[in-house]
């Protein structure tokens, strides 16, 4: 296949972009070798394609808020979770301490309020901090197909880095969004961020959001078809934060970025696709993500507004 070849293509075209800089909130982000890069491509049919990096890994963060907004969904079912959390892109950054004027709802499920209040719902909102954690490592580890782990020094890190994590946590159960404990659902969100992934693991994530939540490999309905269509519906429109609207009309797939330098995208039928550079803009995007997905965009000619 001549798909790994331009893989390589797509890596180093991208690789001289020196622009960004690796998230310095805490000493393992700081410390990333900014030098690995990878690129990732799971088609709809199960092949996987990867160059560069494939096997490093790094912790999943603002990734996982579109799946465990899609188990949030499974668990508290969609009427709740959109009692509890807008669809509306915020044109805040991704820590703002903002909630909706009228409804006292977080914007949307991409910005961490609205994550934690996603995370608050996983299992019940009276479950325990350990039930959701090992919830969201389950569903994640079936859609990356291995078992996945928390990098327990992200975490800890994270969590003596937590300030504003926590004020927005008050902020929800003083608004009577979250009805737990706000320092529970906080520290579990930051968990939940310190899920450790690949390029791989991220892609083949993705392509079962591209394929109407069916995973590519085993073949089984992994996450609801209802719930694909809103998780990628507000990966569409919050899933790069402030920069949602430069990334629908320049790349024009449902995409998501994390602080760790990793962007996944997923196209509807085609293919599940993810990238890793650590350096990350003032919105918190990966630099030459951003550079590799728009270059794919245009050559393979993804962006959903394109008549084929
Ligand atoms: N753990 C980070 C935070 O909540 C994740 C943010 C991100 O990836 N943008 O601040």
């Amino acid at each position: 296949s001549p798909i790994p070849d331009y893989l390589h293509h797509v890596l180093e075209t991208a690789r001289p972009n020196e622009g960004g800089a690796a998230a310095d909130y805490i000493e393992t982000l700081a410390n990333a070798d900014t030098s690995k890069m990878a690129i990732c491509l799971s088609m709809v049919d199960g092949n996987v394609y990867s160059a560069g990096d494939d096997k490093i890994e790094f912790s999943i963060q603002s990734i996982s808020k579109a799946f465990v907004y899609a188990i949030a969904i499974e668990d508290a079912g969609l009427d709740q979770v959109l009692s509890k959390i807008g669809v509306e892109p915020s044109g805040d950054r991704f820590n703002q301490l903002s909630l909706e004027r009228n409804t006292n709802r977080p914007m949307n499920p991409m910005i961490n309020a609205g994550a934690i209040t996603a995370h608050s719902l996983v299992v019940s909102p009276t479950a325990t901090l350990d039930q959701r954690t090992e919830r969201i490592l389950n569903a994640l580890s079936r859609l990356a197909g291995r078992q996945l782990h928390v990098d327990e020094e992200v975490y800890q890190a994270e969590l003596k880095d937590a300030d504003r994590n926590m004020a927005i946590g008050y902020m929800l159960k003083a608004a009577g969004i979250i009805t737990c404990d706000p320092q529970e659902a906080v520290r579990g969100y930051i968990r939940q961020c310190a899920i450790n992934v690949n390029v791989q693991d991220l892609a083949m994530m993705s392509a079962v959001l591209a394929n109407a939540g069916v995973h590519p490999v085993s073949n089984e309905q992994i996450i609801p078809q209802t719930s694909v269509r809103q998780v990628l519906s507000v990966m569409t429109t919050c899933g790069m934060y402030d920069a949602a609207g430069d990334w629908v009309s320049s790349v024009g797939f449902p995409a998501k970025s994390g602080v760790a330098g990793a962007i996944i995208g997923a196209l509807p039928g085609q293919v599940g696709i993810a990238t890793f550079s650590p350096k990350i803009d003032e919105r918190g995007n990966s630099v030459r993500g951003v550079a590799m997905c728009q270059q794919l965009s245009r050559e393979m000619g993804l962006h959903m507004m394109d008549a084929s």
